[in-house]
């Protein structure tokens, strides 16, 4: 049987009453469990299997005349519904007539706009397919779940997202039995928030390291309460909602935390509305039973709680592509079988649209002075079941969450009553992830969970503790999930509904699938992805881009790491190292940059910015908002822990405004978010032991075993906690045996010879199109004679090489890069001219005609030492269609550089990473790709002793000043965790065929570089003398790193120091005596590119 629900389009029509129908007496009695106020009721917890087929079979028609009635006109078709549903609006509708019918069947079912309502399962069929769940013994359904939730792409990592919770107005139309959160109006007391006081607590988030700021309201208070109609009317508000898109718009603005907005029933209009200013949105489905309206239940006299409508707005977020937070409630009257059939809708929902994030399966507790203080909490074992059930309905990869502060004590996982309620709620904990839960939800340091005030968020550390004996690692998260983020750029998404892929059939039926499943892009509906979303094939649509770098979409990309949790740590690269004060001061100054790229080279970009965001505020509460700011600004704590402590002080004196939530329940110290180098929560516990198969994998390497296969290497990637320090370890072993001891680097210039360029890399800050001269400095060519004075001066400050790299200007052909070596060799005749990325020498070719092997003969006859590997950013051409969407493609760059092996020139490799690829899977292919490069020279043997590849050089994205970011498309480069990562990872997947790894000064800074000679690398790169790429990029680390100095880094590392030579041999004695010196550069010689290219 199906169950759909009625569109608002429908019209009002006569029918009949369905006098099949039981009885409500009849109901009763069959589901007697529902009765309110009845502790003898525990046992019917634990209906039987029959018991279940007769409730269904009632519920079933239940359903079916309640959406019947949704069509009656008539106040004597409305009667038997009114005993049936109970909804408020039907007792008016006999007191008021018809025309009352009307307005609150409208209110009850139809808030949503129109769409196209699909088929719901009904009970008889959620029963049929899911019912065996009813009969298997708990531990044999927790057993499934928690195995099927470990194939999935969670990889051991169980998240929670740091929050502040605003509870923006705790009025509300709705009168549950259970809810304390819903208050009526209070003389003297105002029914909204004010925007100080929501700022002042989102800045103390911040501070803290939050992520989130949770809006939570109750369900359109102006409609009940006038009090609340007229304080938005004051504030120049039309609606509660319109309300809350001006809040989380300035909160996103002025505090980077992102909105998760909980509004309640709502139309797909205003769905869309809030996306724009929020990550996320949300819609607790609670529950399907029909009977929970009836008078006496927990949803009588509650229209939004009427399941059909609130299924509705589920429906509409998913057509609006709002990565969306729903769940069910359990205990509140609600059987089994109800549960299966409530997640069995969202389940369905889910399957066209893959909005739904996260499941909450949460437990009713009792609160004294509500409706339901006698009614009977449900044992853990039934929060256990539920999560399970949820579990195996939605696959591996489905996030599924229950709240750790509403745990039940009473456990049969070990609470016994001698334990202590924290040795308890952790068996809880552990029990719950034995059950499958992969997410604990929000938790808060600052505020204080609001809807269930009496249980106050665990201590961070109390829950990493129970994460950690389960063997799991806490990871703080955004609001957000990562499967929405866009990050996930291999290859286009083919399904719709990622977080199931291996689809449900064969879990319902106990088939748990055998293969690992992959790490899916949520992909929006296809209407979605398609209506103008400026980063295509990023983002599918899951977020709001339209306001460039104020949008959300920009914020959440800020906010992130490469696998798209939260990047809580200060550290990017090109920039000295600061605390974390001095990085929010960065970051508010970047943020509060205006959203004008024009100030900056975007030849590349084609749509333009758009202006700064205008004030959301009308101009009543404008006015108060400039107050509001600047408060803010003085309340941001610092950074401490007793700093935040002592604010808390100061946000509980303010407490006693009009409208301000008390803080949080201390519980000692407060904690703050951070993550550290090792990728996981700074202080807190963490499984000790690195996990078996990441342990198999470094076996394998170390004693030589087949290569890394490419998602092996990814799972390397994504290590974490101690994973991540075996993965860095086994790299240093590696390193060790492969190079010794000692660390090289090479004496060298940089000379960029143009940076005029035809091309349009997103990313790249450097380049400038004909007509920039105006932009960021002057377009610019350097003069044949200024590169042979350049490279003279080189050879006398004791250089070996000078690296030449530029634009691709476009007067340059085959013979402008042949004169340019032709300069610098004859003005030092033994230097040795590492030059011309593969796009160039692709362009020299093609601008001459000659084939790329034809081209590169020439210039190796004319005296090119060897190749750097640039140009080669991301080698995954779904990544270079962002970053660089003209340029040479995967291919080709692999062509160009087995060229130049083939020609005995080697080359090195490089990789930038960070922008706006997925992390780990976009970077696994790329070191296969190279590993097979050098295996293909080896097996061609090439010229002299070495051959192929010399080197792999990690360049971690720079951020500041690339065009990319600017928009608001881009992340903040690689977090350090990744940095380190991939060094040393770099080493176990090269080896053994690239056997240098080099650390780039230039992008993390000398002692950043020096830290990675303890992760695999074994190679500092150049002394550089002049570096003006990065530095364009917004880089400070330095135009040089003198011999002398390079030497006392390397020092302290504890290693030993080498000069070598570009392809790693001894220099000339008399050039490493020259190196020490301390002659300084002349100034350099540049000519305006308007002038006319190289003279
Ligand atoms: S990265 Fe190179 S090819 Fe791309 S725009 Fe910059 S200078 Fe030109």
């Amino acid at each position: 049987m199906t169950m759909s629900y009625p569109s608002a389009s429908f019209t009002f029509q006569s029918v009949s009453p369905p006098m099949q129908l039981p009885k409500p007496a009849n109901l009763a009695r069959v589901r007697g469990h529902h009765a309110l106020n009845s502790k003898s009721q525990q046992s019917a917890w634990y209906p039987s299997r029959a018991q279940h087929v007769r409730i269904s079979a009632a519920a079933a028609a239940e359903l079916c005349a309640a959406r019947t009635h949704t069509h009656t006109p008539s106040i004597k078709a409305a009667k038997p519904f009114r005993r049936l549903c109970g909804l408020s609006c039907c007792t008016n509708a006999v007191a008021l007539g018809h025309a009352a019918v009307r307005r609150a069947c409208t209110i009850a079912m139809c808030t949503a706009d129109a769409g196209h309502p699909i088929p719901l399962p009904g009970m008889a069929e959620v029963l049929d397919q899911y019912g065996w769940m009813l009969e298997l013994p708990l531990e044999e359904l927790m057993s499934r779940a928690a195995v099927l939730r470990d194939k999935g792409q969670h990889n051991a990592i169980v998240s929670f997202s740091p929050k502040v919770f605003l509870p923006i107005t705790r009025l509300c139309r709705d009168t549950c039995g259970y809810c304390t959160f819903a208050q009526p109006p209070r003389p003297g007391r105002r029914a909204f928030m004010t925007l100080e006081e929501m700022l002042q607590i989102a800045a103390q988030g911040a501070a803290a390291g939050c992520s989130e700021a949770l809006l939570t309201l109750g369900d359109k208070p102006e409609d009940r309460w006038p009090e609340a109609a007229s304080e938005l009317m004051e504030m120049g508000f039309g609606s509660t909602i319109e309300y809350v898109e001006a809040a989380a718009k300035t909160i996103l603005r002025e505090t980077g935390l992102l909105p998760h907005i909980n509004a309640g029933v709502m139309s797909e209009a205003e769905l869309r509305k809030l996306k724009k200013v929020s990550a996320s949105q949300g819609l607790m489905l609670e529950s399907t039973s029909l009977e929970l309206m009836h008078p006496g239940g927990a949803h009588h006299n509650c229209p939004d709680k009427y399941p059909a409508s609130r299924l509705k707005t589920i429906e509409a977020a998913g057509r609006a592509a709002v990565p969306y937070t729903s769940g069910i409630l359990v205990g509140i009257g609600d059987t089994r079988s109800d549960r299966l059939h409530a997640l069995a809708c969202l389940h369905c929902l889910n399957e066209r649209y893959g909005h739904i994030q996260e499941l909450i399966i949460q437990n009713f507790r009792a609160k004294p002075a509500t409706a339901m203080a006698a009614w009977p909490e449900p044992p853990l074992e039934e929060l256990l079941w539920a999560v399970a059930a949820a579990r195996i309905m939605f696959g591996p990869n489905m996030n599924i969450q229950a709240p750790p502060n509403l745990t039940p004590l009473e456990s049969a996982a070990g609470g016994g009553s001698g334990a202590s309620s924290l040795d308890a709620l952790q068996a809880g904990w552990r029990a719950l992830l034995n059950a499958g839960i992969n997410d604990w939800g929000g938790i808060s340091p600052i505020t204080r969970d609001f809807v269930n005030p009496e249980k106050p968020w665990p201590h961070l550390s109390s829950l990493a503790a129970a994460t950690a004996a389960a063997g799991k690692l806490l990871l703080p998260r955004l609001p957000v999930y990562p499967a929405y983020l866009g990050l996930r750029g291999g290859a286009p998404q083919s399904t719709r509904h990622p977080a199931h892929p291996e689809g449900t059939a064969a879990a319902v039926r106990g088939e748990l699938a055998t293969k690992a499943p992959g790490t899916p892009l949520a992909a929006a509906p296809a209407e979605v992805a398609a209506a103008g979303n400026p980063l295509g094939q990023l983002s599918c649509g899951w977020l709001d881009f339209s306001g460039g770098r104020d949008s959300v979409g920009a914020a959440v990309l800020r906010s992130i790491d490469s696998e798209g949790f939260l990047r809580a740590s200060a550290w990017v690269a090109g920039r000295p190292d600061m605390n974390e004060q001095e990085a929010q001061s960065q970051e508010q100054q970047e943020r509060a940059q205006p959203s004008d790229v024009s100030r900056v080279s975007v030849s590349s970009i084609s749509d333009a910015a758009p202006p700064p965001a205008a004030s959301p505020w009308p101009p009543a509460a404008a006015a108060s908002m400039a107050i509001a700011t600047t408060m803010a600004e003085a309340t941001i704590p610092t950074t401490t822990p007793a700093a935040t402590t002592a604010e808390m002080g100061s946000m509980a004196a303010t407490a006693q405004r009009a409208s301000m939530p008390m803080p949080r329940w201390q519980e000692g110290r407060v904690w703050r978010v951070a993550v550290g180098v090792d990728g996981a929560l700074e202080g807190m516990p963490r499984p000790l032991d690195p996990s078996p198969r990441v342990t198999r994998l470094l076996e394998g390497v170390l004693t030589g075993g087949r290569p890394l296969q490419r998602d092996e290497v990814e799972l390397l990637l994504r290590s974490r906690g101690a994973d991540h320090d075996a993965v860095c370890a086994a790299a240093d072993e590696l390193r060790r045996r492969t190079c010794g001891d000692i660390v090289s680097y090479v004496v060298n210039r940089n000379i960029n010879y143009t940076n005029v360029c035809t091309y349009k890399c997103s990313f790249c800050a450097f380049s400038k199109g004909r007509t920039a001269e105006e932009l960021r400095g002057p377009a610019y060519v350097v003069p044949y004679e200024e590169i042979a004075r350049r490279t003279a001066e080189a050879w006398d400050r004791g250089a070996t090489e000078v690296c030449m790299q530029g634009g691709i200007h476009p007067d340059f052909n085959g013979d402008t890069y042949l004169r340019i070596l032709s300069a610098a060799k004859a003005a030092a005749p033994a230097m040795h001219v590492h030059a011309f990325s593969p796009l160039e020498v692709h362009h020299g070719a093609t601008s001459l005609g000659l084939t790329h092997e034809g081209y590169l003969e020439r210039l190796a006859a004319a005296g090119l030492g060897s190749l750097p590997g640039t140009a080669a950013e991301v080698l995954h051409d779904h990544v270079r269609g962002v970053l660089c969407p003209d340029k040479i493609d995967t291919a080709t760059w692999l062509k160009v550089v087995g060229a130049a092996h083939r020609v005995g020139l080697r080359t090195t490799s490089t990789l930038m990473f960070g922008s706006v690829e997925e992390g780990p899977a976009a970077w696994a292919s790329h070191l296969v790709l190279l590993r097979e490069l050098q295996q293909q020279a080896e097996g061609t043997g090439g010229h002299g002793g070495g051959v192929g590849i010399t080197e792999f050089v990690p360049l971690p994205f720079v951020h500041m000043e690339s065009p990319v970011y600017v928009k608001g498309q881009a992340r903040r480069g690689p977090s350090l965790h990744e940095v380190i990562l991939l060094h040393a990872v770099a080493r176990l997947a090269l080896h053994p065929h690239v056997t240098n790894v080099q650390a780039s000064w230039v992008k993390v800074g000398p002692s950043r570089a020096a830290q990675l000679l303890a992760a695999g690398c074994n190679d500092m790169g150049g002394s550089i003398m002049n570096e003006s790429i990065t530095r364009a990029a917004g880089a400070a680390h330095g135009q040089e790193l003198p011999p002398v100095r390079m030497e006392e880094i390397i020092r302290a590392a504890g290693r030993q120091s080498r000069q070598r030579t570009t392809l790693y041999g001894i220099p000339p004695v008399e050039q490493t005596a020259r190196s020490y010196g301390t002659v300084p550069l002349q100034p350099l010689v540049l000519a305006a590119a308007s002038i006319g290219g190289l003279r």
